[in-house]
């Protein structure tokens, strides 16, 4: 469809508090009604931008709550587990994943992730994150800006197997479920004869 201005042309422009910016006056075009319309030149056209909302390019801490995935997109195995920083040896934190009770209020059934926080070494641990059934591990608002514990997290999820087993050759137990190793097989394989039939494919 088109249509054609017959009379004098007035353009006023505002800016986002109603005040007058700018205006101008064309008397109205000698053109014959046949003719076709003109085009807008692309440097009018620009004049006129659609509204955007206003909104920070990166609204803050989205790069602190991204979660933490496992490479599969499963749920990470319950157990202990030493995330190594550096090659030293002296340089770690030590990570426990374990289940909720299905009876607890906060979050039932899903697997919360604690750092060693005190001296014992099976239950000092203060929860930090959950992962939730697609695997992806999300650390709370009050730890987020913790970077250290954030790369403990991704390395454990990386490979749980290496990092449990680091746990286990410190502890002399097995890193699924925190029992002694007792037996040579067992300190050599480094988890105990039922959570290698039950737990380990
Ligand atoms: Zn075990």
């Amino acid at each position: 469809m088109a249509f054609q201005i017959q009379g004098p042309l007035t353009l006023q422009g505002y800016d986002e508090r109603g005040r007058p910016q700018f205006g101008f006056s064309a008397p109205a075009p000698a053109r014959p009604l046949s003719a076709p319309p003109p085009r807008l030149p692309r440097q009018e056209a620009r004049l006129l931008p659609p509204l955007q909302p206003q909104r920070p390019a990166h609204p803050k801490g989205a790069s602190s709550t991204r979660p933490v995935c496992t490479p599969d997109g499963k749920e990470p195995l319950e157990g202990y587990f030493t995330a190594q920083f550096g090659d030293s040896g002296n340089d770690y934190v030590t990570l426990r994943f374990r289940r909720q009770g299905t009876n607890r209020s906060f979050k039932p059934g899903q697997i919360l992730v604690g750092y060693l926080a005190g001296p014992d070494n099976q239950s000092s641990y203060e929860s930090f994150a959950s992962v939730d059934s697609r695997g992806r591990c999300w650390i709370w608002h009050a730890y987020t800006g913790n970077q250290r514990l954030r790369q403990a997290v991704a390395s454990v999820l990386g490979d749980q197997r290496l990092a449990g087993e680091a746990w286990a050759r410190m502890s002399q137990r097995c890193w699924l479920c925190g029992q002694p190793l007792t037996t040579p097989e067992s300190l050599d394989l480094l988890v105990g004869p039922d959570c290698k039939r039950k737990k380990l494919r």
